[in-house]
């Protein structure tokens, strides 16, 4: 599946879209120097400014308290020239993550991890939610993979990947099964998937073995290690699935396009283009 072709078909349409409403800024924080967290900002500045997306470049050293990051956040929430606001995780350890995330407005929050947003999305309603479930979506939707009645697997359950999309599979009618550190005998559920997504973050943790013939398999692992990227699908994989996700060039492309479309999509919030439901 080329999740590279897809997203480059998201970032033109995307671009039409951005020109038409004007100016949308995009904030991005991040805390400390983790080169991969580096990466990440610097790849999302780049498309954001390809297709006229104004990104705003915020950065705190490795030793800021929570208090301070927490006033900054603050001060983009209040700030009228920022759309979409998205702190990059991790966050160093002094910072807990679910204080930052319940301060970022809502409506700016281009991540979905807002309590607020996360919560419509238990309830089956798509506000904001996070770039990578909404990519991985759009992939098993252009590949034409059906969801509806499907045995979905999807391994790991981290707030930003694995819950919300193993929540759009359900709410896609998928029969869902998560998997994680604790469960006993993974293969046993892997091998029973029409769909599998690796979100683990451990290089070829899913082996040919462990995948039933035919299905599709998202890969949306991204590890670095001294001879290069790779995902957390072994390459012996892609001769038993039916469809597979290249690391790069799969889910890391989508999840960049997402994130910008959840920033037009904050944009049209904030100028009441869209409503932004409210309690
Ligand atoms: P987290 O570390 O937050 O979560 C990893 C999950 O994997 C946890 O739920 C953990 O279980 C589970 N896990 C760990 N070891 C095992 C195991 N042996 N068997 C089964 N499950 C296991 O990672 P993220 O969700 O943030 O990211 C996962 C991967 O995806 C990383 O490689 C990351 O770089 C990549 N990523 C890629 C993106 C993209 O755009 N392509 C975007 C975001 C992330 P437990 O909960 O029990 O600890």
């Amino acid at each position: 599946m080329d999740g590279a072709a897809l997203a480059a078909r998201i970032r033109s349409e995307l671009k039409q879209d951005v020109a038409e409403l004007g100016d949308v800024g995009l904030a991005t924080v991040l805390v400390g120097d983790d080169p991969g967290s580096e990466i990440y900002i610097r790849l999302k500045h780049k498309a954001a400014g390809e297709v006229g997306i104004r990104a705003i470049d915020k950065r705190l050293p490795a030793d800021t308290s929570e208090d301070d990051l927490l006033e900054l956040v603050g001060e983009l929430n209040e700030d009228d020239s920022v759309d979409g606001i998205l702190v990059q995780t991790p966050l160093p350890s002094q910072i807990d993550e679910a204080r930052v995330m319940l301060s970022i407005e809502p409506m700016k929050d281009v991540d979905g991890l807002h309590p607020f947003n996360a919560g419509q999305l238990f309830f089956g309603h798509q506000t904001l939610v996070g770039a990578t479930p909404v990519g991985i979506m759009r992939l098993l939707d252009e590949y034409r993979i059906p969801v509806e009645g499907a045995h979905a697997v999807v391994v790991g359950r981290s707030l930003i990947v694995g819950r919300p999309v193993a929540m759009l599979l359900l709410h896609a009618n998928a029969t869902v099964t998560i998997g994680h550190s604790r469960t006993q005998d993974l293969a046993r559920h892997t091998r029973a998937a029409d769909i599998l997504v690796a979100a683990v973050g451990k290089v070829g943790i899913i082996t040919a073995e462990m995948v039933k013939s035919g299905a599709a398999v998202i890969d949306v692992g991204i590890n670095r290690t001294d001879d290069g990227l790779h995902g957390d699908v072994d390459p012996g994989v892609a001769e038993v699935a039916g469809h597979l996700t290249p690391v790069p060039g799969g889910v890391g492309p989508m999840t960049i396009a997402c994130l910008l479309e959840n920033a037009l999509r904050a944009a049209r919030y904030r100028r009441g283009a869209l409503a932004f439901p409210r309690i």
